[in-house]
């Protein structure tokens, strides 16, 4: 029975982004993987999170326990925040939106799977797709198996950001993710 590692990305003393009402990257990627696990196990695979809990990895633990758990995809989540540079320094950019997925750029089952996950998460929650993409991404890069970091969304984007706020629009997000999964791994 296939299995799927799914990582929420951050955690503990790691918030990854902060969105300008509060929001940290790291329980809206937890929130979601979650949920993709609720779905990865109705299709009949088997799940593994790399936490299940506010705390904190390294990459390299994250890689290492898909690696000896013999996963047969690996899906790191996270939420996006974009900055620009001004006359004080950096500040959070509200324009862009959308999704991303990225793949290890040596890698063409990454780039399969990354272009179908965009396309099925797009439709379950109506974001754009923004990218799909090449990346050295450490998760992606020494994971053994087909591996794709998706990003859901702008935290520094008032659309996306006001949906990310929301446990049913993360459910959604969530869906779309395992239904890439599923259909990747059965062909
Ligand atoms: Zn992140």
């Amino acid at each position: 029975m296939p299995l799927v590692c799914v990582d929420a990305g951050h955690g503990g003393s790691d918030p990854g982004a902060v969105g300008p009402g509060g929001e940290l990257e790291k329980d809206v990627n937890l929130a979601v993987a979650r949920y993709v696990r609720v779905y990865v196990s109705r299709c009949g695979y088997q799940v593994v999170l790399t936490r299940d809990s506010d705390v904190e990895l390294k990459l390299d633990q994250r890689v290492t326990l898909a690696n000896q758990a013999g996963a047969h995809a690996f899906i790191s989540v996270h939420s996006n925040l974009a900055v620009k540079s001004g006359e004080g320094g950096y500040t959070q950019d509200p324009g862009p939106r959308g999704l991303e997925t990225f793949y290890y750029h040596g890698s063409s089952k990454g780039k399969a799977l990354a272009e179908r996950l965009a396309g099925t998460v797009a439709v379950s929650s109506g974001f754009p797709i923004r990218r799909v993409a090449p990346s050295g991404f450490y998760v992606v890069k020494y994971t053994l198996m087909p591996a794709v970091l998706v990003e859901t969304g702008f935290l520094s984007n008032e659309t996306d950001r006001s949906l990310l706020r929301e446990p049913a629009f993360l459910d959604k997000l969530a869906l779309g993710i395992a239904w890439g999964i599923a259909d990747y791994l059965k062909t």
